[in-house]
């Protein structure tokens, strides 16, 4: 369950969420589209607690997003994100990368925080990885680890921001299959994606995000094959 109500958000002079609203109940995998710049990212990070919006109330669950700093620390602990790129501490291994936040944010012990890395990288098939650095993965497989990173915290839910843009079609694959098997695991998700294909297949619901307001949304098929906005047929036949 989502309820978004008047979510604003400013950049200086630019309203980049411009009073955005939605209301979602029984979807657990909600894919975001939308144009460069429409605000997809934004809403992401803010739903990430990971940016304080100018107005607005959120809930997810029945839990509120708290917009108090420290509350929002402990939020932020709750939720998995996975980014574009740039996922992986450099500097750490695989198998660290995994560990470490366990260990120092979540405080498990070590022999836990390693059983539990280590059972995620067998289910993903990279157990002759764990101990190569970031550079030595490819990017496929630096996602799978950022993936399996959101996954390992036992987050409440995973926001996912194009995970497989910066990849090829041969990783991109990978990947989303790899969401594909949270989808199916039950684990509640929101990703952002330019892959349509994907979206038809990942999504409970879809929304067109365009302008900081969510033009256009419904199920996958309705959304993709029937658009109803003129921004969103133009935004369709520039992806398809
Ligand atoms: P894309 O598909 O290109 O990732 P998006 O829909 O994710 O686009 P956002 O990243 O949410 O778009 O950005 C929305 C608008 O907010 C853009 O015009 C961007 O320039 C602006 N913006 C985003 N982050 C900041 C920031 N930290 N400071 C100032 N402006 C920002
Ligand atoms: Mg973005």
């Amino acid at each position: 369950n989502l309820n978004i109500t008047n979510l604003t958000k400013i950049y200086g002079e630019q309203t980049v969420l411009d009073k955005l609203c939605l209301k979602l109940k029984d979807v657990h995998s909600l894919v975001i589209i939308g144009p460069s710049g429409g605000g997809k990212s934004t809403l992401l990070r803010i739903l990430a607690g990971l940016e304080p919006p100018e107005d607005g109330i959120i809930t997810i669950n029945n839990e509120s997003v708290p917009s108090d700093e420290k509350e929002l620390r402990d939020y932020r602990k709750g939720v998995g994100v996975v980014f574009q790129a740039f996922n992986l501490f450099p500097h750490l291994s695989a198998i660290e990368n995994i560990t470490l936040p366990l260990i120092k944010v979540h405080k498990l012990s070590e022999k836990d925080a390693k059983s539990r890395a280590i059972s995620l990288f067998e289910r993903f098939q990279l157990e002759e990885h764990i101990h190569k650095k970031p550079s030595q993965l490819s990017g496929g497989q630096q996602q799978r680890v950022a993936i399996i990173r959101a996954m390992a915290l036992d987050a409440k839910f995973l926001l996912l921001d194009e995970p497989t843009s910066a990849l090829d079609p041969a990783l991109t694959s990978e990947v989303l299959d790899t969401i594909l098997t949270l989808r199916r695991e039950q684990k509640d998700l929101i990703l952002i994606t330019h892959e349509m294909g994907f979206a038809k297949n990942v999504a409970d619901h879809i929304i067109f995000v365009d302008q900081g307001k969510v033009l256009e949304q419904g199920l996958p098929e309705e959304i993709l094959k029937a658009p109803k906005t003129d921004e969103l047929k133009a935004f369709l036949g520039k992806t398809l």
